[in-house]
Order: C-alpha cells, then structure tokens, then sequence
C-alpha cells in the first residue's frame, strides 16, 4: 500500500514490513556489512539492508520524501553543512543546537563558509536571507527557548537560485509538522528522540523531496561513512510504530503540565508553545498539529535552587537527550556549550507517564526545594 492511501498513524504501523506469504512480520535485524554477487547488495555502507531500508522507507513517507538514515542526527546535520561549496553564506538560528552551532562556527573559522544568525520569530529576516544565503538552517521549535518560526511562510518564500531550506524538526516530529509539505527542501529528525523514543540508540534521518539532491547526500554519506547500524534501523523502526501513541499522550500531558506549572507560585516562567503566553504560540497554532512534548520553564530562586530541583524530583529523571517514554529534565546552563542560558532554567521532555503523577513530583519537588538559596 501507499502512504497516500492512508493516515499518517496507521503508515507508521503498516510500512517497512515484508509482504509476501511466508515471510516474518516484522523485518528482522539484517546483520550483514556485504552480501553475495551478484546482486542488488553489495556492501552495506552503500546499499544498507533490508532493515536499514524498512527504517528509510518509513521515515520518508512519514515526511514526505525520500530518507537517508544515518548514525546520529550530527552524522545527518554534518552531511547537509558539507554539501556546501567553499564560500557559502548560511543563515542559522541565533542560538542552534548547540553541536550544530559548533558545527557552523567550526566551518566558518576554517574560511568553508560564513554565518547570519537570526532570530527565528523574525519571519522577514528569513525570507530575505532565501534570497541572499546558499543554506537557511531552521530548526522550530528550538532548543531550550521553544521559539516556534514560521515554517510554512519561510519555506515557501522566494528564494536565490540553488538556496537550500532545511528544517530540524527533531523537537516536532512528523506527528506535528511536516517541512516538506510546507516547501522545505530537506527535514532532519535526530531519530535518537522521539522518533526512535525509547532513549536506547543514536540515529538520524535526512528526508528530500529533489532526486537530485538525494542523489548528491546519498553519495556524500558513503564517503562519509555515516550510515545507520542494523540494529539501531530495527530498533528505530520498532520504536516509530508507536509514536503516534506516543505523542498523543505526551503532548496531552505537556498541555495539562504547562498550565499547571504556569499557574504555580513558585515558577517564574513557562515556555511552551501550546500557551498562549508564548512569544510564538501564534505561529505554533497557524500551522502545528500539536504543540510537542518540550517545554522548558524557571523555577523561583537561584541556579543552585534549579539544580536542587531536578535532583530531588523521584519519577521525572535528571538526564539530558529528549523524547523517550519516560519523562526527563535537566538544569540547561549546566550542559557544556549552554552556559549562557538562564541559571534557574529546566528544560523538561515530557512522557508517557500517567499525567498526575508527573505533576505529583514536580510539584512535591517545587515544595522540597522552595528553601533552597
Ligand atoms: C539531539 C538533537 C540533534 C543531534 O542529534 P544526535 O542524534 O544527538 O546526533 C540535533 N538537533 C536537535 C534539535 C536535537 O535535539
């Protein structure tokens, strides 16, 4: 079947499966690096296996394109940055992921290509970067501040010739928002989160709609060496089958959890798309199906306050990475690379749990911590 002929939640249950009679359900882990000649196989650096491929062709009708899976998510983001010829100019958020700022700050120190950063609620400064930039590196909603852009206004803009938009969309997943309908030229999902959700691998995904353009990463990423391992493709692939489950309970608790939160005398601040307090909310509510399961928020008091939080909470893990089942936080400014961000802020990826008792443990921590200076 085709995933035209379907809803999106039933494509991540139907596809990647063998068809025909006698064969198993599910694709198993193929763990083979080559294969006997001749054949449509030949080495799985190049071709991958079945299992890589049942995970690619998943991923690509969930966005709507062709996928490459790759070992990380910066395997992925580092195949589109060097794709660019010498000399580029790339616009990107003012404050990426913080690997991919490294990324981007790394090129440009070596004289590969130079960066704009701007703010990603700045829709006019993005559309007249498609018409200066080689890349618009856009990632919405953002990593901690929740800062939604645009998508659908940006990606459509006009554009200089050969200026490519690509979209980390790891914080919405393909449930949410799906860039490529939208006029994006290539998605990035860090599978390792919520695709995948289970917080037991690394992966990523690249997805294009442009054959060309696949043609150039598919070969970028064999020189690269970046391929997905057999396992992780079967894990990743088990893991997509629910996340559509996933996400309709996380997100119904984020909603719930985000009030809560924002109507407790002892937060000073909820950043959450899905309120509409939120600096952005009205670019989240044009086109989003959903608000996602990220939010990050402020406690009262000071950093070590913060910290005391995060550490006395039982059920929600102090950890870092996002989208597994379970719920997990963490002190922001403590991670390397994110010393700038305010001290009393926690950025918090909400699971699966059962909405009360996720609320049970914020709130009992809030009351543990309130004589913390
Ligand atoms: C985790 C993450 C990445 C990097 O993905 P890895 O799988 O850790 O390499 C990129 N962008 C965002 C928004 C992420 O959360």
């Amino acid at each position: 079947m085709e995933r035209s002929e379907m809803d999106l939640e039933s494509w991540l249950i139907w596809s990647g499966r063998p068809t025909e009679s006698g064969e198993p359900l599910n694709t198993p882990p193929v763990l083979a690096s080559n294969f006997r000649l001749p054949g449509d196989r030949y080495y799985t650096r190049t071709e991958g296996t079945p299992t890589q491929n049942a995970f690619e062709s998943l991923m690509g009708g969930l966005e709507g394109g062709r996928s490459l899976a790759f070992s990380s998510g910066m395997a992925a983001v580092a195949c589109v940055f060097h794709a660019l010829p010498v000399g580029s100019v790339l616009a990107i958020p003012e404050d990426p992921y913080h690997a991919v700022n490294g990324l981007a700050v790394e090129g440009e120190e070596q004289g590969r290509w130079t960066v704009r950063r701007l703010d990603l609620a700045d829709t006019a400064a993005w559309t007249a970067a498609a018409m200066e930039c080689d890349l618009l590196w856009l990632e919405s909603p953002a990593n901690p501040l929740m800062t939604v852009a645009d998508l659908p206004a940006i990606c459509s803009a006009p554009r200089r010739d050969g200026c490519v938009v690509a979209v980390d969309s790891t914080f919405a997943t393909p449930v949410v928002q799906r860039p490529l309908e939208y006029g994006a030229d290539i998605v990035m999902q860090s599978a390792t989160k919520f695709i995948a959700g289970h917080s037991d691998l690394l992966a990523g995904v690249l997805t294009v709609t442009d054959d060309e353009l696949f043609d150039d990463l598919y070969h970028r990423r064999i020189r690269n060496g970046g391929t997905i391992g057999a396992m992780e493709a079967f894990l990743a692939t088990r893991g997509a089958r629910t996340l559509g489950l996933r996400m309709e309970r996380s997100m119904a608790n984020a909603m719930v959890l985000a009030e809560r939160l924002e109507a407790h005398p002892q937060i000073a601040r909820v950043r959450y798309p899905g309120l509409p307090s939120h600096d952005t909310h009205a670019h989240a509510a044009s086109f989003m199906d959903g608000y996602g399961a990220m939010m990050s928020f402020d406690v009262t008091g000071s950093g070590e306050r913060a910290s005391a939080f995060v550490e006395t909470a039982r059920l929600i893990n102090n950890a870092t990475s996002l989208g597994g089942i379970e719920s997990t936080m963490e002190r922001r400014a403590l991670i390397p690379g994110q010393e700038t961000m305010p001290a009393t802020l926690i950025r918090f990826s909400v699971g699966c749990e059962h909405v009360d008792d996720i609320w049970a443990d914020l709130d009992a921590a809030l009351a543990a911590t309130a004589n913390v200076d």
